[in-house]
């Protein structure tokens, strides 16, 4: 029999759980998630009409009642959209069948305490389970569009759910011949909401742009020309732009996005071109926490005149503008188009392009306008802005503008912006150096830096993973080369061997570098006298011709990358230690210790394993046990 009781999916079981005793400041957000089902449920129809119009041929008019019953203490609110077969009563109010929520789930588990699960509902949203913050038991009456029969689910939220044949009354909620009727029993936390003024203003300050009609009354009074919509029930977009709040666009966007955070940029057009679309796009302030899972795909919505079609259409953003969330309306598209043909549309790329050109603009502008604001941006959405260096050549030039990095210039503590760098550059400098690791502060730190430092040439810090994967493919800025200051040979300009090639030649064939170079001739690939160093005794680069040293690194991580670069083994010959070691012989035990110390040395300023930790440790202690006699 139907009428037997089915137990929740662990998970909803424990979302319930986490919603009836960590939730309990805000209750208003149950109605706003409950009219933004119900709008979605309208929405989906709409679009299944275009196909077969039948499916609302008993009532075009999509729309939604809020009503309550004061002696019996309920809520009931009802829609005429798309509806819900039995089985899909039990799949999607049974289980949790959306990643996000899953995801909240597996994050829940792991949060720390009550404060730290509220912060990340606030993050998620619990969708129709935030119906019991005021609820003890929930109803739902449903007809899917063009199916016949209807079911009720009822559950109080505790011990599972029960999917059975309405009753002639709870079948009379609905309205019309399609859709759903949730009702509500009201617990006394929720008293509130029998109150027609509580609902109307909820209803007014979470979902006034709602496109739908919402009326507070049953369907069949409005069928009596009772009633007036409570909220607006225009396309907050298609409204001109200095008749919408600030608060208006702030509630817009909390409603796509479930967010708990503001807007940082609000950027709201009409395209008028060759192409016409309207758009209504926010920049997030925090980063979603899933904005670097592959899986992750872009959060704008996609309309054709007026009409929902799809969030799930990866072609109609750049997955570098991933962080976007909004809307797209499109008058070009044709609406009688499936949404797998859509993808292969030329009009689809011309509007990704389009909307990409504005919103680098807008951050180019947020950039010159509000400097604080634009470092917040930096900070949570920089790494991903950068995939598009590679991703897409012909919007570069405009996403270079807005990269900012640390560099060594000032206090190295500020983001420079590439033209403030060229702008730095003296005339003799014609590339553009920098150093790419994991962390800034240790990078300030590198020996190979310090003959930069000394004649104050600006190096930037060059440190998200992504930046050794654009340096692949991108060579220059502006016919300025990006040039690594840990590979290769440097040309800083004034120094006298590097006018003189063959002065430079015979110091390179010094007794010392072969002496060394013989000892160390399994590891590097050769010893040379540096023009980087003015304070450590050596370090290491990456020839010319190979890869760099924190790319390798990286590339072996994340690409499979098996190749090995044998380093080059730079050493200062003004340093003491050097000077000592010159006066040295080659044949003394001594000598090729400290040959042996100085490469593991400068491998562990790099950041680089030491590879034979026993044979570093016997020679520290030896060395010690010399210097302390
Ligand atoms: P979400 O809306 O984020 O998917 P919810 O928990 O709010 O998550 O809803 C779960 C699912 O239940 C929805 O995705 C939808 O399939 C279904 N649903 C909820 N309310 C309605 C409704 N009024 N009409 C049709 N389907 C609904
Ligand atoms: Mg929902």
């Amino acid at each position: 029999m139907s009428d037997q009781k089915q137990n929740f999916s662990a998970d909803v079981a424990r979302l319930l759980d986490i919603v009836a005793h960590a939730l309990y400041t805000n209750h208003d957000v149950f109605l706003r998630e409950l009219i933004s089902n119900a709008a979605d449920a309208c929405d989906r129809l709409r679009y299944d009409a275009i196909a077969k119009p039948e499916l609302i041929s008993d009532n075009a008019n999509f729309r939604i009642h809020i009503y309550k019953d004061s002696d019996a203490r309920t809520l009931t609110i009802t829609d005429n959209g798309v509806g819900m077969s039995k089985a899909e009563l039990a799949d999607h109010l049974g289980t949790i069948a959306k990643s996000g929520t899953a995801k909240l789930m597996e994050k829940m588990s792991k949060a720390k305490d009550n404060a730290d699960q509220l912060k990340l509902i606030g993050q998620f949203g619990v969708g129709f389970y935030a119906s019991y913050m005021v609820a003890d038991t929930v109803t739902v009456i449903s007809r899917k569009a063009g199916g016949k029969a209807v079911w009720a689910w009822e559950s109080d939220g505790r011990s599972g759910f029960t999917v059975r044949k309405p009753t002639k009354d709870e079948e009379a909620k609905l309205d019309g011949e399609r859709g759903t009727a949730i009702t509500l029993h009201i617990k006394d936390e929720g008293a509130d909401f029998l109150l027609d003024e509580k609902i109307k203003q909820t209803v007014q300050q979470y979902s006034d742009h709602i496109d739908v009609k919402i009326f507070l009354s049953t369907p069949q009074e409005t069928e009596e020309g009772e009633g007036q919509p409570i909220n607006s029930a225009s396309a907050i977009w298609t409204r001109p732009k200095n008749e919408i709040t600030k608060e208006q666009y702030t509630e817009f966007y909390k409603h796509l996005t479930a967010g708990f955070d503001e807007p940082l940029v609000t950027s709201h057009w009409k395209a008028e071109g060759v192409i016409q679309f309207t758009a209504l796009l926010f920049i997030p302030t925090l980063r979603p926490w899933d904005l670097y899972d592959p899986s992750r795909k872009h959060s704008v919505r996609l309309y054709v005149r007026r009409v929902f079609i799809t969030d799930d259409l990866a072609e109609l953003m750049y997955p570098w503008l991933r962080f976007v969330r909004g809307v797209i309306d499109s008058e070009d598209l044709p609406l009688n188009i499936s949404r797998e043909t859509l993808q292969y549309n030329p009009i689809l790329n011309k509007i990704r392009s389009s909307v990409a050109k504005r919103v680098l603009s807008d951050l180019d502008k947020l950039a010159r306008d509000d400097a604080p604001g634009f470092l917040a941006f930096w900070g949570q959405f920089g790494a991903a802005l950068k995939e598009g260096l590679y991703d897409a050549p012909e919007h570069r030039e405009a996403i270079f503008k807005v990269c900012r990095f640390l560099s060594t210039h000032g206090d190295g503590e500020k983001f420079v912006s590439l033209d403030e760098y060229v702008e730095r550059m003296s005339d003799d400098q014609d590339e553009i150096y920098y150093i790419s690791g994991e962390d800034a502060q240790v990078l300030k730190n590198s020996p190979q830096l310090e003959g930069f430092k000394a004649r104050e040439r600006e190096v930037l810090f060059f440190t998200d993973t992504i930046d050794d994967f654009w340096l692949q493919n991108v060579h220059d800025y502006k016919g300025k080369t990006f040039k690594s200051i840990t590979k290769g040979d440097i040309d800083l300009g004034d120094d006298e061997d590097s006018q003189d090639e063959e002065k430079k030649d015979e110091a390179n064939n010094s007794p010392l570098i072969s002496a060394i170079g013989d000892v160390l001739k399994d590891e590097v690939d050769s010893v040379r006298f540096s023009k980087r160093l003015t304070d450590s005794p050596v370090c290491l680069v990456a020839p010319e011709s190979g890869v760099d040293m924190h790319m390798e690194r990286v590339l072996k991580i994340h690409q499979n990358y098996a190749g090995e670069t044998k380093p080059i083994l730079e050493i200062n010959k003004n340093h003491a230690l050097i000077k000592t070691l010159e006066s040295l012989s080659a044949n003394d035990d001594a000598f090729k210790d400290a040959a042996w110390l100085l490469l593991d040395q400068a491998r562990i300023i790099q950041g680089q394993p030491v590879k034979d930790l026993g044979a570093f440790t016997r020679r520290m202690s030896a060395f010690l046990e010399k210097s302390l006699k």
